[in-house]
């Protein structure tokens, strides 16, 4: 059976609830007709998580949070646990991805746990790779992917594993308006999933999904998500408006 699509969109740091709520709702209407053949997910910021959550009941568009610390509760001033985010409806939790990377020092391993955190509040991981644009030029590319790959997922079996998502998110891609071209994405992806394969065999492997992340729009979506081992794409900016969002949800034709 082929990868079901999955496009997800992460609004970082944006929309109040008001907003997030009118950005949902319209949302909600615009990709109804999608309904088999791509899973949706909005990633709004914590404290729209349940307003959206609420807007978004029986719709098919799902939940997911943008990290959550890899403790279930405790002394974590600031902090947002997993079963925090699944009580509220998350599915997924993005996590790793490179702004909190750089920002904020996260590490492989320290995704690796939030992780294992994610998988036992009954959620899934979309778990961000991809390398910086010196690692590009220094032709490091996949060698930078695969520490980080085999840093956050080596821990896990081929179980669960084979239900994990991976975004690749070259950095110098990400709200630059430049786009990795679908040949080196592909490329990209298909050294991941030889990754996964080394993990967790072949069957698990085909079954993850790996998104594309890095400025995708409209125009570039359909040429991206026609590659054989892009299923998916992990929106910013363009998941901000409807019309935008919507278009790359109905890309791949
Ligand atoms: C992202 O932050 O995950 C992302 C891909 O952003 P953008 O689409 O704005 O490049």
């Amino acid at each position: 059976m082929g990868r079901r699509t999955f496009i997800a969109g992460n609004w970082k740091m944006n929309k109040t609830i008001a907003e997030a709520i009118a950005l949902v709702r319209e949302l909600r209407s615009a990709v109804s007709m999608v309904r088999d053949r791509v899973e949706i997910a909005v990633a709004p910021p914590f404290t729209a998580l349940h307003p959206v959550a609420k807007a978004l009941e029986d719709s098919n568009v799902i939940l997911a949070a943008q990290n959550c610390h890899a403790e279930a509760s405790g002394a974590f001033t600031g902090e947002v646990a997993a079963p925090m985010l699944k009580e509220v409806g998350c599915s997924y939790v993005i996590l790793g991805h490179s702004e909190r990377r750089q920002l904020l020092g996260e590490t492989d391993a320290g995704v690796s746990r939030k992780v294992a955190a994610v998988l036992k509040a009954g959620m899934l991981p979309i778990v961000c790779v991809g390398e910086t644009l010196a690692e590009r030029e220094a032709n490091q590319t996949l060698s930078v992917v695969e520490a980080q790959v085999k840093g956050c997922l080596s821990g896990f079996g081929k179980e669960e594993g084979a239900r994990f998502v991976v975004a690749y998110e070259p950095v110098w891609a990400i709200g630059t308006g430049k786009t990795a071209t679908s040949r080196q994405a592909q490329e990209v992806h298909a050294h991941v999933r030889e990754l996964l394969r080394g993990l967790w065999g072949r069957e698990a492997a085909e079954a993850v999904r790996i998104q594309y992340g890095g400025s995708v729009k409209a125009d570039n979506a359909a040429e991206l998500l026609g590659q054989p081992d892009i299923d998916g794409a992990l929106v910013g900016g363009a998941s901000l408006k409807v019309a935008d969002f919507a278009a790359i949800v109905k890309a791949k034709g």
